[in-house]
């Protein structure tokens, strides 16, 4: 739970687990996914977000190198895993972590970490949350409901903010082109049951990681720069 104040503990017998049990990965498949103390199981999924964490710092550290970059983009990358899992379970996007992720951008920007100015930032988050708030209008008119939740167009002035205009646009395109597949692809029964309410964070957080993740450490972004040849 906290790695300053270790009170991580078993939500079965409350016991605190300590630190060396609580080692990513190695830790859960050591003690084959149980609590040491009652051997009650852990979820998987716990193992699989340390996976995804250290596969994206991986990936992050492949793109930006050990730089100022590396580090502002690796918590964004963990940022985007917690919303990920929190809105699939609560359809919701807390406001905590949208203002830890304001204060990181923040933070990014003031010391010259990011590889966009302010003005670019601001331009992004303008673009991001404007067009997931024009949207949600317009499904709002149409649907007469809910459509894209306030928490998405918050998220999206974040997102924005560190991506600035043109990989903001990727990644809202892949975003909406992703959500669509998956609609299609496997949610369509429950659709037809009327359950159709879908979480949008998931769709801004995979776009996001894959315009970042694309980046060219050459120059540009693989998706951009295959576009551009194919378009121009
Ligand atoms: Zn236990």
């Amino acid at each position: 739970m906290s790695i300053i104040f270790p009170s991580s503990h078993c939500f079965s017998c409350n016991k605190n687990i300590p630190v060396y049990y609580n080692i990513p990965l190695l830790s859960y498949f050591l003690l084959k996914g149980k609590c040491f103390f009652c051997r009650s199981e852990f979820p998987s999924r716990y193992a699989f977000v340390e996976l995804i964490s250290g596969l994206f710092t991986i990936i992050t550290y492949l793109i930006f190198d050990f730089s100022h970059a590396f580090f502002i983009y690796s918590i964004l990358t963990y940022l985007l895993i917690a919303v990920t899992f929190v809105d699939i379970d609560h359809f919701i996007i807390p406001n905590g972590f949208i203002i830890f992720g304001l204060l990181v951008l923040f933070f990014g920007l003031f010391g010259n970490f990011l590889s966009i100015n302010w003005e670019e930032s601001m331009s992004g988050s303008f673009v991001f949350a404007g067009f997931l708030f024009s949207i949600g209008l317009i499904g709002q008119f149409i649907l007469k409901k809910e459509s894209i939740g306030f928490g998405d167009v918050k998220l999206g002035l974040i997102l924005g903010g560190f991506l600035g205009v043109e990989y903001s646009v990727l990644a809202l395109y892949l975003s909406f082109a992703i959500s669509a597949l998956v609609v299609i692809i496997f949610l369509n029964r429950s659709f037809k049951k009327g359950n159709n309410k879908i979480p949008f964070g998931p769709y801004l957080a995979a776009g996001t990681l894959i315009s970042l993740f694309t980046i060219d450490p050459q120059g540009g972004n693989y998706i951009l720069n295959w576009y551009y040849r194919t378009m121009f």
